[in-house]
């Protein structure tokens, strides 16, 4: 069940350190909604005590719900011949990627923020999720990283990306700089600074309301636009992380790699998600 998210652009200057793999089940201790498109899920990991953080900031997990009410999540085990691998007659149980909004060692805690959607086995898992229910996590994997010597951070999310942006923004230093733009389906979708997001930075949100469907244009998303409106970059050497919709960002890239000339390896863009095809 490893993490592998798919990542189209990165910065790979710093070390990576292995991955290691591990697995664990998980049981709900408070589910509810964030804000209307946002549910929040708190977990209690079994053995968590065992779990190795990435020490990226947008690390995520893969999330393996029950593929039906009559079937508990099972876990891989590890071989001898030091495979994971599940036990016979067991199917993986379907996976997803999210994000640790937050991770509390001492409790053995995580916390995911989960976008409501049409279709999805993890977003229809999370709606009708009670307190109890099984899931399986794995050791989260991360990409996040602050070339050195950056002054600035740009973030371009759309609502998915938000967890990340949360997270981003309060691990940040006090006073960095950091303009973020994210796409969310209503005004009431917005987690404001200082109330739902702690941060020293010196941070600058736009919010986009319009993330959806509508009758009058085609798609979910508005980030090639919202990119495309960004027409200068902050002074000196800054980084960028855009995370959405994959042929999206892949779009929100180029903006920023060929109109503004911008350095493509401080560019983060990671597909998070694909409209109209499952996240398998
Ligand atoms: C590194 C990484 C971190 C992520 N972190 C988060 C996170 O913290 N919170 C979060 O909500 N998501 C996050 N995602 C995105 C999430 O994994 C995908 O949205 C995933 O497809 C949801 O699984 P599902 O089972 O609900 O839908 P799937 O079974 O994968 O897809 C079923 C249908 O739903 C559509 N769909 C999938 N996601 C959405 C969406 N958000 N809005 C509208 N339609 C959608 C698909 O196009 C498909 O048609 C992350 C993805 C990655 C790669």
């Amino acid at each position: 069940m490893q993490a592998n998210a798919q990542a189209l652009s990165g910065v790979e200057d710093h070390d990576h350190a292995a991955y290691v793999e591990d697995n664990f089940l998980a049981s709900v201790v408070s589910i509810g909604h964030l804000t209307p498109a946002m549910m929040r899920v708190v977990l209690r990991l079994e053995g968590g005590e065992r779990l190795l953080v990435s020490g990226h900031p947008d690390e995520w997990v893969r999330l393996a719900v029950p593929a039906d009410d009559g079937t508990p999540v099972v876990l891989p085990v590890l071989r001898e011949n030091g495979r994971w691998e599940m036990p016979e007659g067991a199917d993986y149980a379907p996976n997803r990627p999210y994000t640790v909004r937050r991770w509390n060692a001492k409790t053995c805690e995580m916390v995911l923020d989960m976008v409501v959607h049409e279709g999805g086995v993890a977003a229809r898992w999370a709606m009708a999720a009670k307190v109890g229910d099984v899931v399986g996590i794995c050791n989260p994997e991360g990409r996040f990283w602050l070339p050195k010597g950056s002054r600035w951070l740009l973030m371009l999310t759309d609502i998915t990306g938000l967890p990340a942006v949360g997270r981003v923004l309060e691990e940040l230093p006090q006073g960095f700089k950091a303009v973020v733009h994210v796409e969310i389906p209503s005004d009431a979708d917005r987690q404001e600074i200082g109330e739902m997001i702690e941060t020293a930075a010196d941070v600058e949100v736009t919010w986009h309301i319009g993330h959806g469907l509508h009758p009058e244009r085609p798609g979910y998303t508005q980030l090639p636009r919202i990119a495309r409106e960004i027409r200068q970059l902050p002074e000196g050497p800054g980084y960028i992380y855009i995370a959405g919709e994959a042929r999206a960002v892949a779009e929100c890239r180029k903006h920023f790699r060929d109109t503004l000339s911008f350095d493509k390896r401080r560019i983060d863009a990671v597909g998070y998600w694909i409209e109209g095809q499952a996240r398998v």
